[in-house]
């Protein structure tokens, strides 16, 4: 198999979707699964359907395009805000945007009219992260506005949270946009079919409350496709943290001082690299960058540690263990380092075969918190595995 890559165990990611949105139906909650970090593979947004998430949704319109040209039947949200240069891209592909501005409204109204369709909205409101969203304050006289436009169909009405300034979900605001929700419905007389409540952060309001009001949609990425929740970034109980890892194949593995010697400058990217007191260490080299991944979001198997990464190359310090070149080695993900990876034209994404059974529990995380991380079946040295390109 060539390398870099990502092995992507389709099975899991469709357990993981699947415990999600029955845990979440059991609250009222219907699940939009977010594909933004897969650069619109269609094979997972089946497994995503296939696991009963009632639509897509996705940050960028060419990946929802991209879907449809794969022929993917499903109902597909822009999640964010549309550019109002591609309004009439977004009419002809998305079923329905999030929108936070009436001049892209009036644009997608015209766009809607000429393709002789109607396009829905969801009107995104501001409670505190301060990214998108209008102010609570400004609601109603937006809401009287958009009802003006010819072919715009207002759905409902959301929030994100936790994303720009990491401010939580919670009872508070998760009740302040629920009584939005119902003072717009007596306001002007309508009834709002979804009430978005957010993304992958809502997870532990939603499933720890009795009573989740009107919220009755969440957009889940990063807990489909990792298995943790982005709060603390902790593994949520019964899914799998390793349904995707990116695997880097040694070119160079030798024993060598831990120390550079010669005058020391900057290096290729300005920092410094991390001094050692070990005199001599087994490094390899991977063929695996910056171009590639962000180093940083990434986790390495235990025993072997990240020193340092330049565009293409990482260096590894082995320890104990022996990586000879050709060995490849995988890596648990953040979600960042994920998406980069995924839009990497240098990874090549591979369906592997599950490894463990999807029903089964996955596998128990040790408490030590490095090995947490990074413990799992398929994170480490590996064989050359049997795998499919996609
Ligand atoms: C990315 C995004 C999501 C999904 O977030 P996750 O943390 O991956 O679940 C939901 N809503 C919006 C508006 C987003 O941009």
């Amino acid at each position: 198999m060539t390398a870099p890559r990502l092995d992507i165990d389709l099975d899991k990611i469709q357990h993981n979707a699947r415990t999600l949105v029955e845990r979440l139906a059991m609250h009222g909650i219907a699940v939009i699964g977010v594909t933004k970090a897969t650069l619109g593979s269609p094979e997972i947004a089946g497994a995503l359907l296939r696991a009963g998430v009632s639509g897509l949704g996705d940050s960028r319109i060419e990946n929802l395009e991209a879907m449809r040209r794969a022929g993917i039947r499903a109902q597909m949200t822009l999640i964010r805000s549309p550019m109002a240069s591609q309004a009439a891209r977004v009419v002809a592909t998305a079923d329905v945007s999030f929108n936070t501005e009436l001049d892209v409204i009036a644009k997608l109204a015209s766009a809607a009219q000429e393709a002789g369709t109607a396009h829905s909205i969801v009107l995104m409101i501001e409670l505190g992260d301060l990214r998108e969203g209008v102010m609570p304050g400004d609601l109603e006289a937006i809401v009287r506005a958009i009802l003006r436009f010819p072919n715009i169909v207002l759905r409902g009405i959301g929030t994100n949270l936790a994303c720009r300034s990491g401010v939580s979900p919670d009872a508070r605001n998760m009740g302040e946009l629920s009584a939005l929700a119902g003072s717009i419905e007596a306001t002007f007389g309508l009834e709002l079919d979804v009430v978005s409540g957010g993304n992958s952060a809502n997870l532990q309001w939603a499933l720890g409350s009795a009573d989740t009001g009107r919220i009755n949609d969440l957009r889940l990425g990063e807990s489909i496709l990792l298995g943790c929740e982005p709060l603390h970034r902790r593994p949520i109980d019964g899914l799998f943290t390793d349904a995707v890892a990116l695997v880097g194949e040694v070119i160079e593995s030798k024993i060598k001082p831990s120390r550079p010697w010669g005058e020391i400058a900057q290096t290729a990217f300005g920092e410094p690299s991390r001094a050692t007191d070990h005199s001599r260490i087994a490094q390899s080299i991977l063929a695996l960058g910056r171009q590639d991944v962000d180093p940083a979001g990434l986790c390495a198997p235990p025993g072997i540690e990240i020193r340092d990464a330049s565009s293409d190359h990482m260096v590894i310090d082995t320890g104990d263990c022996h990586t000879p070149v050709g060995a490849e080695i995988a890596f648990q993900l953040t979600y960042g380092a994920l998406v980069r990876a995924m839009t990497s034209p240098f990874v090549t994404k591979a369906l592997v075969k599950s490894r463990s059974r999807p029903s089964k529990t996955p596998p128990t995380q040790p408490s030590d918190r490095r090995r947490r991380a990074c413990f799992g079946k398929p994170f480490g040295i590996l064989n050359p595995a049997a795998s499919q390109d996609l």
